[in-house]
């Protein structure tokens, strides 16, 4: 087989390429795991596999019609939607209403492909989609097309529909290894080793991460600046407190929001590490001196407390809409230094 443009999850890719080589397909397949760790750029890979025009033994060649127009977005037999959210934000997507999208897949997957043998659907955050959408998935999943191939990614499986979950054929993704994030980032992106180095330890595994950072004008610029803004809020008052609760409520980006937890949830347990007198292990390898200030500015029965309050929190705003309350008492919660 050749290789799959992916980084780590081996043993995803030769179940996939398996289910290909052996004709043993699915009709659904679910890739679940945190945001940002290669979960679509799986799915795309096993997509431009079904659909591309080589011998099974050369999928994905990436010179065939098919996958050119893969590449190009512009295949007519990949349909990739974006996430609906239970928000209600965005409202509407590629110009469809969030109801139309559902009906828009049921309709698509009833005509026959037009260049390939299979007709995939790439499904983004499907744990985000609201119960409409759910239960229009549902209805194709029960009886597919022989053609259709529906790919769901979710990052918490427990939010879907147990019925949508059994129909699927599973793959739960775990986060990679700093090493093999450090390599891929300086041998296929070029990047310097020390700041390679840096980000594999802050991307908790998450590739997409580490990557994107590397596209930014100035890596960990916006991280730099939601650290310090988090060392002012430790020192603001309830109502400061509050107002930001407000602030990010009113912004509804869930990805950013779970973004910004983890950064804070992954700063908060470095500060830990330090008070147990383990810095080497802290993630935030670039700001060892600010962690031991922070370490010592900080009752540790209090940070250890904020800790449970993060987890229980991101837990919240997976299951919630109720968004506003929970991040209030994210904000009001958070330890203050000691006086
Ligand atoms: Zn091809």
């Amino acid at each position: 087989m050749v290789e799959w443009p992916v980084v780590g999850h081996q043993w995803a890719v030769e179940l996939l390429q398996n289910s290909i080589q052996h004709t043993t397909l699915r009709h659904a397949y679910l890739f679940v795991g945190a945001a940002q760790l290669g979960k679509s750029t799986l799915a795309r890979s096993f997509a431009q596999s079904l659909l591309c025009a080589e011998a099974v033994t050369e999928r994905p060649c990436g010179n065939c019609r098919s996958c050119r127009l893969l590449r190009a977005g512009s295949h007519p037999d990949f349909s990739l939607l974006p996430p609906t959210d239970r928000d209600g934000q965005p409202d509407r997507i590629n110009g469809l209403h969030r109801s139309e999208q559902a009906a828009d897949i049921i309709r698509q997957a009833l005509l026959h492909p037009m260049e390939a043998r299979y007709k995939v659907f790439l499904i983004q955050d499907a744990h985000r989609a609201n119960a409409s959408f759910a239960n229009k998935l549902l209805k194709t999943l029960e009886e597919p097309p022989a053609h259709v191939i529906i790919c769901l990614t979710a990052q918490d499986r427990s939010i879907l529909l147990p019925t949508i979950v059994s129909r699927c054929q599973l793959l739960e993704m775990r986060p990679l290894a700093d090493q093999t994030i450090e390599d891929a980032l300086r041998e296929q992106w070029g990047a310097p080793p020390g700041q390679a180095a840096v980000l594999a330890r802050l991307a908790n595994g998450r590739l997409g991460w580490a990557v994107e950072q590397l596209h930014e004008p100035e890596p960990l610029a916006e991280r730099n600046q939601q650290l310090a803004q988090l060392q002012e809020l430790s020192r603001s008052d309830r109502v400061a407190r509050l107002a930001f609760a407000q602030k990010l409520a009113g912004a509804r980006n869930q990805n950013r929001l779970s973004s910004l937890l983890t950064l804070w949830t992954g700063w908060w347990r470095d500060v830990m590490l330090a008070q147990s007198g383990c810095l080497e292990q802290c993630a935030n390898v670039d700001l060892l001196d600010t962690l031991a200030d922070t370490a010592r500015t900080f009752r540790p029965a209090d940070v250890q407390s904020y800790l449970r309050t993060l987890r229980r929190i991101e837990g919240y705003l997976q299951h919630t809409v109720n968004t506003g309350l929970a991040l209030d008492v994210l904000l009001l919660q958070m330890p203050r230094p000691r006086v």
